[in-house]
């Protein structure tokens, strides 16, 4: 089931990493002027400030956390923070992401890999394991894990960007698993090309006109946050303005 938009997010506590900006700073804003209070993961502590004052403007509340995700530590203790002031959480979206050096697989510096591997994948397994109960005590728990056509479509020179988000999708599906007889549902989505600094790293000659704005495809993404959503473990994508559920590569 598609969401039809109409729903509200009054009362709801939502979490968004690299909220700084991109797709990540939109998603936020989209979840706060549904109604949710967000808690805004980045470093970049201008882009944060930037998008309170729109929430804020617009009539939402937001709580900034300037974080290094490759801190795994900081992840941990993210969970306990929101449980001592909220007592639980409805919606975690994993979305920061690096690309990585887009070159031979054997090419790739070991410091390069290790980062990616670190804000790819750590990462999300840490702030899986850190919301896991807290989603569990909402009453309609919601994550996703950003994901990208990559991950299951061979492309030269993007193996570790690749394979971290390969792992990505199959934590969704595992945890999406584990959890289905909860209240909570995962999903991953993959955004699809969007105007955004990654893609413009990751595709320099591109005219970045001809991609959907970040705007476009959080409106989009934001749907799967739906109260009223029921499957889980699904595998989604933005493409052509629609999200479209598509059989998970199992
Ligand atoms: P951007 O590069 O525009 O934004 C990335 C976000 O991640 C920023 O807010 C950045 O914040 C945050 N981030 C990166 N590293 C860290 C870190 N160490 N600690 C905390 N936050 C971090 O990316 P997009 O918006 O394009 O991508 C969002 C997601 O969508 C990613 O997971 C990406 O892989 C995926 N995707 C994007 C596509 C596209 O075409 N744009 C296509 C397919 C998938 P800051 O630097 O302030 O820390």
């Amino acid at each position: 089931m598609i969401s039809d938009g109409s729903f509200r997010l009054d009362g709801k506590l939502a979490l968004v990493t690299g909220a700084s900006r991109g797709i990540g700073y939109h998603l936020a804003k989209e979840l706060a002027g549904r109604g949710a209070h967000v808690i805004a993961v980045a470093r970049t502590v201008g882009g944060l400030e930037e998008l309170d004052d729109e929430i804020t403007k617009a009539g939402g509340s937001a709580t900034l956390v300037p974080l290094d995700l490759t801190d795994l530590p900081a992840i941990d203790r993210l969970g306990g923070s929101i449980h001592e002031r909220w007592g639980k959480l409805d919606i975690m979206i994993a979305n920061a992401g690096v690309l990585g050096t887009i070159s031979p697989i054997g090419h790739v510096e070991a410091k390069v890999f290790d980062k990616l591997m670190t804000v790819n994948v750590s990462s999300v397994w840490r702030l899986i394991r850190t919301t896991d109960p807290l989603l569990k005590l909402s009453d309609a728990g919601r994550a996703l894990l950003l994901s990208s056509s990559v991950a299951h479509s061979a492309r030269a020179y993007w193996a570790p960007y690749a394979a971290s988000k390969a792992a990505v999708e199959v934590f969704a599906r595992s945890w999406a698993e584990e959890t289905k007889q909860t209240k909570l549902r995962v999903h991953s989505v993959d955004p699809g090309a969007t105007r955004t600094a990654m893609r413009a790293q990751a595709v320099p000659g591109e005219d970045p006109e001809t991609l959907p704005t970040p705007a476009e495809v959080a409106a989009k993404i934001a749907l799967l946050c739906d109260p009223a959503i029921d499957e889980t473990g699904k595998l989604y994508k933005v493409q052509s303005g629609k999200l479209l559920s598509y059989n998970n590569p199992s």
